[in-house]
Parts: structure tokens; C-alpha cells; sequence
């Protein structure tokens, strides 16, 4: 017999012999009662419990039925999400979104490669940068075989006026606008940016360094550092040799969209072309002033007329490079 079985029966002799021994059954009849019935519910707790003289064995499991397992929800659309009008050059985050049968949608943005059907960049993340304004793009993203896509409109980005913005003489003004591209934007390298020049050991480094030395000299209010280096890699402009009509040319390379230079080029037609003027002025040309000053001016006339700026193109240069990113004069 089991342990529990024993207890239960030893529990409830106690239990009845109380009630049968009691005095003064007038006075606890009331009590005796409740005892009695208490001893009663007792033996039938006993003998549900195991009263019935059989070894406690583990109950027969009941077989429990398979569990039903819901169908997984189905895919059923990928969307993109953001803004539908942009401004050209803005980097601007999507979502891709999933939605499934369920009703329920998960934000897959990292699990998909965003394109848009045009030259614009799209980074990781689903970061659109439109390069150019009116044309329509179509942002596609792709998640387990399904496309979701959504249109972006980019428009330009929006003007400044120019009593908004520090004032300039007219002949300062008229240099600045002659360097304004088909953007619409003053382009030039950000403030505190290293210009890396890299030359081939063809050219003099005695003169590289006096152009670069001239110009940080010069122009200290660019907030420009100029360095040589060797290392062509670590450079964002770079000279070199090739065929030219003119004895020198140069100028920016890359721009961002938002009118950032990034890099430039300078091409020399051949060695005796490599003075420090002419290095001076195509590195000028980098920095994004582009045009000529009038003849016989100074350092960014047509002809060098020696290391030296006026003050208007001085001041035009240093103007450009104070502005931000991107700035539209209108
Ligand atoms: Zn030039």
C-alpha cells in the first residue's frame, strides 16, 4: 500500500473517534456536526485518494493531441515608403515594408537593395540621392522575389536670394556668378578639408611646393589646407601630363550634388608648362574658381601675371568656400 494511502487512513480514525468520544454531546452537537461532517468529507478525500488499497503509479498520460500549427502568413506585398518629393541632392531614407496574410508588416529595409531606374545613388539603408531635378525616378526594392516601388519627384533645390546672403561688389559678384555651373550652385570643397595635391616625380617638386606654400599663404581665410603628397591614393587632386591645347588646364573632378567638390585633375601639355604660377593658377581653377580674370589682373588671368590676387578675385574665392552646402543664388 502507498505512503499517501496510509495517511489518508490514519487521518480519518482520529478524526471519527473524536467525534464519538465527546461529553457533552448537548453542547457540541453543534460543533460535533461540523466535526463529523468534516471527517466524512475527510474519508472520501481518502479514499479518492488512493483509499481504494492500489501502489500510486504514475497516471496514464492522456495522449495529447497534435498541436495545431498555424500556417506560417503568406507574403503578400512589398511596399516602399518615404517621401514622394525630394530636393535634388538631399539624401533621403525609404522603408520597404512587408505585409503578410495576417495583416501584420515588417520593416525589411535592411534585408533589401533599393534601386532607382535612374543614374541616382542609392545606398544601403535605401538612402536615395537624386542627382538630377525633374526627373521623375522610380525607387524599387526586392524581397523574396516580390517588387515593391514607389515614384520620387526631385526638385531643384531651393534658391537663396542674393540679399540673403553676405553682399559682394558687382565685380566680385560678377566673378561668382561666371563660376555658378548648369546646377545653378556654388561649388566649392568644404571648409577644413586637406587639398592633396599628388604629382608623377616628373614634375619638380621644388615647384609644387612653392604653389602650394603661395596659396595656403595667401589664402588663409579659405579655411583650406594644401599638402603635397606622395601617395596618389591618398590624394583628391592630381596632376599630371597629357595633351592640352593650352599649356595647363584644371579644375574640379567630382561634385557632389550639393555642389561639394571633391576631387580635381590638372593636366600639363609638357614639363616647361610646370611653373609655380601655373600650378598656383590651375590649383585655383580646382578650387572652383573656374573663369579667367581679366588680362593683365593677377594670378587668374588667361596669362599669369604673377603670384599675386586682386582683391576682388580674392575675395570672390574666399566667398564661395565660406558658403554651405548647397547654396542656389537667385
Ligand atoms: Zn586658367
Amino acid at each position: 500500500m502507498g505512503l499517501g494511502s496510509n495517511l489518508h487512513a490514519v487521518s480519518a480514525e482520529i478524526c471519527c473517534a473524536h467525534t464519538i468520544s465527546g461529553q457533552r454531546r448537548s453542547n457540541m452537537f453543534t460543533l460535533d456536526r461540523i466535526r463529523t461532517a468534516a471527517c466524512v468529507a475527510m474519508i472520501s478525500l481518502a479514499v479518492a485518494c488512493g483509499g481504494g488499497g492500489g501502489d500510486i503509479i504514475n497516471p496514464t498520460p492522456t495522449p495529447t493531441p497534435n498541436p495545431i500549427v498555424p500556417a506560417p502568413p503568406a507574403l503578400v506585398s512589398v511596399s516602399v515608403r518615404g517621401p514622394s518629393t525630394i530636393v535634388v541632392g538631399a539624401s533621403t531614407p525609404y522603408r520597404v515594408v512587408a505585409k503578410y496574410s495576417d495583416g501584420s508588416e515588417v520593416d525589411v529595409t535592411s534585408q533589401v537593395t533599393c534601386a532607382s531606374d535612374f543614374m541616382d545613388t542609392v545606398a544601403s539603408g535605401c538612402i536615395l540621392t537624386p542627382i538630377i531635378e525633374g526627373v521623375p525616378i522610380n525607387l524599387t526594392a526586392t524581397f523574396s522575389n516580390l517588387v515593391g516601388s514607389m515614384k520620387v519627384t526631385v526638385v531643384p533645390i531651393p534658391g537663396t536670394p542674393w540679399s540673403q546672403l553676405a553682399p559682394l561688389s558687382s565685380q566680385e559678384k560678377s566673378y561668382v556668378v561666371g563660376n555658378i555651373g548648369t546646377s545653378g550652385l556654388i561649388n566649392h570643397w568644404r571648409q577644413g578639408t586637406q587639398v592633396k595635391v599628388w604629382a608623377p616625380t616628373s614634375i619638380n617638386r621644388a615647384v609644387l611646393d612653392s604653389a602650394v606654400r603661395f596659396l595656403n599663404d595667401s589664402l588663409p581665410e579659405l579655411r583650406l589646407v594644401f599638402a603635397v603628397v606622395t601617395d596618389s591614393v591618398a590624394a583628391n587632386v592630381w596632376i599630371n601630363f597629357g595633351p592640352n591645347v593650352a599649356c595647363g588646364k584644371g579644375g574640379p573632378s567630382r561634385i557632389s550634388p550639393t555642389g561639394e567638390i571633391e576631387t580635381g585633375q590638372i593636366t600639363f601639355a609638357a614639363p616647361f608648362c610646370v611653373s609655380i604660377g601655373n600650378v598656383a593658377h590651375e590649383l585655383v581653377h580646382v578650387l572652383g574658381f573656374t573663369i579667367h580674370s581679366p588680362r593683365g589682373t593677377d594670378l587668374m588671368s588667361p596669362a599669369v601675371e604673377g603670384l599675386f590676387f586682386s582683391a576682388a578675385v580674392k575675395r570672390a574665392i574666399v566667398w564661395m568656400t565660406s558658403q554651405s552646402f548647397p547654396t542656389r543664388p537667385i
